[in-house]
């Protein structure tokens, strides 16, 4: 691996210095000077300059620059060089017998100037090494450009030289690809950090190949996501199974799977980054397939992207004019003889004036993803809130109605007091309010997490854990939550069509644990009647679903609450 370090001596221990001046003599004078101390290459003219200079990137320690010259002048050469990221890590002095042309190149970005003729060699001397020595400091200091796992190009660093290879090769047709490893962090889990890091250091070495080869960049992102920016090709088939290859020498591991995601013959006129989310957006794609492993980025991805990004678009708008609905959906208690209307979940729609009604699956992920969920999160907690209040001042019953939170949600500062304000501003009942928050935030963000779902609870807030079932906690890890309610899986009462002996097992191994936790249960995405006996006859405590009613506007949902009105009126 080349390291930052490393270009800066010469083969011989010597540094290498380039002396650019048109004049014969001065040439000869400093390289008469410098020939002691260092190695020395000259060239004639900025044109001739810059040939050498990236012939010897890396190697070369300074440039001697001469600014009045033919073909191209001194100061083209600092421009050039200014706009590469290899080579404005060169430093350079100018050659210069005019005092005004001194600021001038000082603010061209010139280290130093040695003014002409070259009457004091003493303090040429002196600063050329003072220059030689404070680049090498500096370039030391400077964060590498390289990883240091894979030798491989970082983030910052891979971006701009998949931009300069455009520049040199404007016509070549490229392919931004990305690789990454299924399940990587299970690999780490698995067999330790070690060895996680051989599997990333050995793919490094085959994407450093096959790279180099082709003539493209490679860059590693972050844990196990690769970058590759590539002459276009026509399949990457053989390429990704030459990366697996030697992956699997090891039996007594389990089988390393790669996923490729392929954004072909790439439109130079977006931003480089995109071309690669582009990529991802692809390999995303088939990140839960067990059969295929490359992705390539077309014209459905393309609508999808397109879509997403008005969304993104609108979101403000959509606010403003109060274009989310928020719909109920009746949780009914049935544990006695009929069933009662317990709570209400808040679910949001879209009322969009040109696409019409969006799903929450559409946008919802994506505004997470977008760091933008915050927003559409506070104004149905707002309105939950405010239809809380709206039915008790109406009806005289407290309908307790469910607001769902996004994982990001908690990272608020005011996360809780934000809650607290909205129970007083509607003088509500924090136990009126209760929190859905998904499984898998339990598993990923434990700490952070739990702090919230405790200061919730002690402000006497209910919380609810959404899709219980679908993620990984441990029975281990279920014991200590601090959690009010349960609310399974629908993936659970899905399975239950089949009416398999297994099925309800696990129905009933889900319920016993909510049992041992002592938590009610809430089965959501309940559809028939035999579904709701069954889960009756299990011990579930409350039924959410289709089998009572649909998430329904504010309005609709109103004759639940005179129904249980007269329930309450006939007993
Ligand atoms: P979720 O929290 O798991 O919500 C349950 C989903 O199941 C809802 O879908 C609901 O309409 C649907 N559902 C209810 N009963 C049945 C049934 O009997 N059969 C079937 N097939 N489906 C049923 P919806 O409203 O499309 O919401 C989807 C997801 O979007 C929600 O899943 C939730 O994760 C998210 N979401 C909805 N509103 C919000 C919100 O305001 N904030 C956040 N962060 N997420 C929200
Ligand atoms: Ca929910
Ligand atoms: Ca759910």
């Amino acid at each position: 691996m080349l390291k930052s370090h490393d270009r800066f001596f010469a083969v011989d221990g010597k540094r290498l210095v380039l002396v650019v001046d048109d004049e014969e003599i001065n040439r000869e004078m400093l390289g008469f000077m410098l020939s002691e101390n260092y190695n020395v290459l000259f060239a004639e003219n900025g044109k001739e300059a810059l040939e050498i200079i990236r012939e010897h990137v890396g190697v070369l320690s300074l440039v001697l620059l001469d600014l009045m010259m033919p073909e191209m002048d001194g100061f083209a050469v600092m421009e050039v060089m200014k706009q590469d990221p290899e080579l404005k890590k060169i430093p350079y002095i100018v050659l210069t017998s005019e005092k005004a042309a001194e600021v001038r190149s000082l603010r061209a970005g010139a280290a130093d100037f040695i003014t002409k003729p070259f009457d004091q060699p003493e303090v040429i001397l002196a600063r050329i090494q003072k220059t030689i020595e404070l680049s090498e400091d500096n370039n030391l200091i400077q964060i590498t450009e390289r990883d240091n796992l894979t030798g491989l190009f970082n983030r910052e660093y891979f971006y701009q030289y998949a931009e300069q290879l455009d520049l040199h090769h404007p016509d070549r047709t490229m392919d931004a690809v990305s690789v990454d490893i299924n399940h990587f962090h299970l690999i780490n889990e698995l067999y330790g950090w070690e060895y996680g890091d051989s599997v990333l250091k050995e793919i490094g070495a085959r994407i450093r190949q096959v790279v180099g080869k082709a003539g493209g960049v490679a860059g590693r992102m972050d844990a196990d996501m690769f970058l590759l920016y590539f002459p276009h090709s026509d399949d990457y088939t053989q390429l990704l199974e030459d990366f697996q290859k030697g992956l699997m020498k090891d039996k007594s591991k389990a089988r390393i799977r790669m996923r490729m995601g392929v954004y072909p013959e790439v439109d130079k006129s977006t931003k480089i980054e995109r071309r690669f989310d582009r990529a991802k957006l692809a390999s995303d794609n088939i990140r839960n397939s067990y059969t295929s492993f490359i992705a390539y980025y077309d014209d459905k991805l393309r609508e999808k992207e397109l879509l997403s990004e008005r969304l993104i678009n609108d979101l403000e708008r959509a606010i403003e004019e109060r274009q989310f609905i928020v719909f109920y959906q009746p949780k009914y208690g049935i544990t006695g003889d009929t069933p009662r209307l317990g709570s209400a979940e808040a679910l949001i729609r879209w009322k969009h004036p040109e696409l019409g009604m969006i799903s929450p699956g559409i946008f919802i992920p994506l505004f997470e993803e977008k760091g933008l969920i915050q927003k559409v999160d506070r104004y149905v907690w707002k309105e939950a809130a405010e239809q809380v209040r709206r039915w008790k001042e109406k009806y005289g019953l407290t309908v307790p109605v469910s607001v769902n939170v996004s994982r990001v949600d908690i990272y608020a500062p005011d996360f809780v007091e934000n809650f607290l304000n909205l129970m007083q501003e509607n003088g509500l009942d924090p136990k009126s309010y209760y929190l859905e928050i998904t499984e898998s935030a339990y598993t990923e963000d434990a700490a952070q997490l739990l702090d919230m779902i405790r200061a919730l609870r002690s402000a006497g807030f209910l919380v609810e854990m959404d899709d219980f079932g679908s993620g990984y906690s441990s029975l281990n890890m279920l014991s200590t939550l601090p959690i009010d309610i349960l609310k399974l899986d629908m993936s659970f009462i899905r399975n239950m069509r089949s009416n398999q002996e297994k099925d309800i097992r696990i129905l009933e191994l889900m319920i016993d644990i909510a049992r041992y936790l002592h938590v009610p249960v809430v089965a959501e995405g309940v559809e028939t009647e035999e579904q709701m006996n069954q889960l009756k006859k299990l011990g579930c405590d409350m039924i959410q679903g289709y089998y009572f009613s649909k998430p329904v506007p504010a309005e609709e949902f109103e004759q639940f609450i005179r129904e249980e009105l007269e329930h309450n009126a006939d007993n």
